[in-house]
């Protein structure tokens, strides 16, 4: 089995793991009600989307937004 030569020093390892880090989620306000919500996704608080309501109001969503 091929082993490594020397030990990874805990700056290599921090280097290497600089590039882990997951993208921040992305918020938008509702143009409906204001309340932040996922960019391109109905909004939790009122139900609207793309200036209509598409779910009753006060629905719980998966990947809901809570401010
Ligand atoms: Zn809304």
């Amino acid at each position: 089995m091929a082993v490594p030569k020397r030990k990874t020093s805990p700056s290599r390892a921090g280097m290497r793991r600089s590039h882990q880090a997951l993208p921040k989620e992305q918020h938008a306000e509702c143009g409906n009600c204001g309340e932040l919500k996922r960019p391109h996704h109905v909004c939790s608080h009122c139900g609207h989307y793309d200036g209509r309501e598409v779910v009753a109001a006060g629905g719980a969503l998966k990947g809901a937004v809570r401010a």
